[in-house]
């Protein structure tokens, strides 16, 4: 199968080159997908510049229409796109079910906001004179989406961007295209009219570069690591776009002395273990207190021996493979780190090699005990299934260690003290925070990012999404019949 770019509502012919696209669970070829140009990105703005204007003025609730008929065809086509999803990605395939449902919730979701897309009223300082700000198109908006949620987070930016006005280009991961063209087709079959929605396949270099340069994208919705990130930041901003960018995490679970273990341990299996470790939200430190540390130590190992790892689409397997080989060597390459630092490795820290697990790409899941605050393996995103153990003597040492890394996307504390918990939430400097639960599971009609380098103050997801696809426009309607001055004409 050959994957071709969607532009203005075609599917566009013509030589290309082409790269394979392989499954994660056993090295197959699934596809080949078209590497684009800037020429082809040119093609897709000038479409998308000239349906933006008509699709500007569609109501909407109009607009809204075709993302219920979008999320409509998501759910008849739940299991499809799921092992479609879990193929291309290796996630197991219950995860992969997870994520198709949390697109078909935010189409649902932002298309309630057809209906609603509220703006402001508010009295004019003047009398005879009325006042209000509403939300307006943007134009052109372009969106960079990493591999691990091939479809839930372009979504998150796709129907909003939709619903508000605006006509996209979307550039999805080279290593996860499958899902992208399956969304395209959707976007076909619902007949959005041509040039609303673009999808242009390729490397980021090329065509995520060409995106930001263009003159007429005005908005770039990124996800992907803080270092691209940075560089897309770097880029944009000379070029005066608004940039709207969810990076990188370094997320922790705190387990507190008086915590349900067996519950803190639910959680942090889930959320360390779940899509291999690759979620942006994954757990890959957990901070304990040192009366338990020994115990919940102990209770981990257990569970973490009876992990199921192999092909996601084994519905009994628990941990799939990472996404490729360069994804296993990174992993790899901070045991030693973690080792030279002086952390102590309990189980894991390998390859895994045996049978068919050798035709994928399988890292068995790793835990570090004995690991200080300031080492890299509990500094830096790993991107994998390996997990430190930091030990801590109280809340506030805590809190200290959480927020004592460059990232702040997510976080989670286990306590059964509701004092703990408040002042845990309060000052937690995340994006998100977690009250007896791990640090993944979010809800799609909540804001979803991060401070500090996981973001730049924008959010997906959630009403906040609309603010990176709206511009504010207040308007003034006078209609006393003469000229009054703001400020001046009050008395
Ligand atoms: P990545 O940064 O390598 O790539 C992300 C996207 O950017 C891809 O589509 C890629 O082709 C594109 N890209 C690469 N170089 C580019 C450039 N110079 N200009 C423009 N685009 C470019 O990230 P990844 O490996 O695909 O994804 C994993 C990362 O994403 C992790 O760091 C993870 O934490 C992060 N992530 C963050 C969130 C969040 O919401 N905060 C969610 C999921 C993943």
């Amino acid at each position: 199968m050959k994957l071709t770019n969607f532009i203005n509502g075609k599917w566009q012919e013509g030589e290309a080159s082409y790269t394979a696209v392989l499954n994660p669970a056993n090295g197959e070829q699934l596809a080949e997908v078209r590497m684009s140009t800037k020429e082809d990105v040119d093609a897709a703005v000038e479409a998308a510049v000239k349906a933006q204007k008509k699709w500007a003025l569609v109501p909407a609730p109009k607009r809204a229409d075709y993302l219920y008929e979008i999320g409509r065809l998501m759910k008849e086509r739940k299991e499809h796109l799921a092992q479609v999803l879990t193929k291309e990605m290796g996630k197991v395939i219950e995860e992969g079910r997870g994520e198709v449902q949390e697109g078909i919730d935010m189409a649902f979701y932002m298309a309630g906001e057809g209906r609603r897309l509220f703006g402001e009223t508010t009295p004019s300082e003047l009398a005879d004179k009325f006042a209000m700000s509403v939300r307006a198109p943007i134009g052109v908006v372009g969106l960079i989406t990493p591999w691990n949620f091939p479809v839930a987070i372009a979504t998150w930016k796709s129907f909003p961007a939709l619903v508000a006005g605006n006509a996209f280009i979307w550039k999805p991961a080279t290593e996860t295209p499958m899902m992208a063209y399956e969304m395209a087709k959707i976007f076909e079959e619902v007949g959005l009219p041509s040039g609303v929605a673009n999808v242009v396949f390729g490397s980021g270099s090329e065509v995520g570069t060409a995106m930001i340069e263009h003159k007429d994208v005005k908005v770039i919705s990124f996800t992907g690591s803080t270092d691209t990130g940075s560089k897309v930041a770097e880029l944009g901003g000379k070029h005066l776009k608004k940039i709207s960018l969810e990076m990188g995490g370094k997320n922790a679970v705190i387990v507190m002395e008086d915590a349900d273990l067996n519950l803190a341990v639910d959680g942090i299996l889930w959320s360390a273990f779940g899509t291999a470790g690759q979620r942006c939200t994954a757990c890959s430190r957990v901070i304990v207190h040192k009366d338990v540390k020994k115990e919940l130590e102990k209770m981990l190992l257990e569970r973490m021996e009876k992990l199921t790892i192999g092909d996601g689409m084994d519905e009994t397997v628990k941990v799939g493979p990472v996404i490729n080989k360069a994804a296993l060597e990174k992993i790899h390459s901070y045991i030693q780190i973690g080792k030279e630092e002086g952390a102590n490795l309990v189980v894991g820290g390998t390859i895994l090699q045996d049978g068919d697990l050798a035709k994928g790409n399988y890292y068995a899941p790793t835990l570090f005990t004995d690991v200080k605050p300031d080492m890299r393996i509990a500094q830096e995103e790993i991107f994998g299934p390996v997990v430190s153990l930091i030990e801590v003597e109280s809340l506030e040492e805590a809190i200290e260690v959480n927020n004592g890394v460059k990232f702040g996307l997510s976080s989670s504390i286990f306590s059964r003290d509701i004092n703990k918990i408040f002042r845990a939430q309060r000052d937690l400097d995340t994006g998100i925070v977690y009250v007896n639960a791990g640090t993944t599971g979010a809800e799609i009609h909540l804001p979803f990012g991060g401070t500090k380098g996981t973001g730049n103050g924008h959010r997906d997801s959630g009403v906040a999404a609309l603010d990176v696809y709206t511009e504010w426009k207040s308007i003034y309607i006078d209609y006393s019949g003469k000229l009054q001055r703001a400020q001046i004409d009050t008395e």
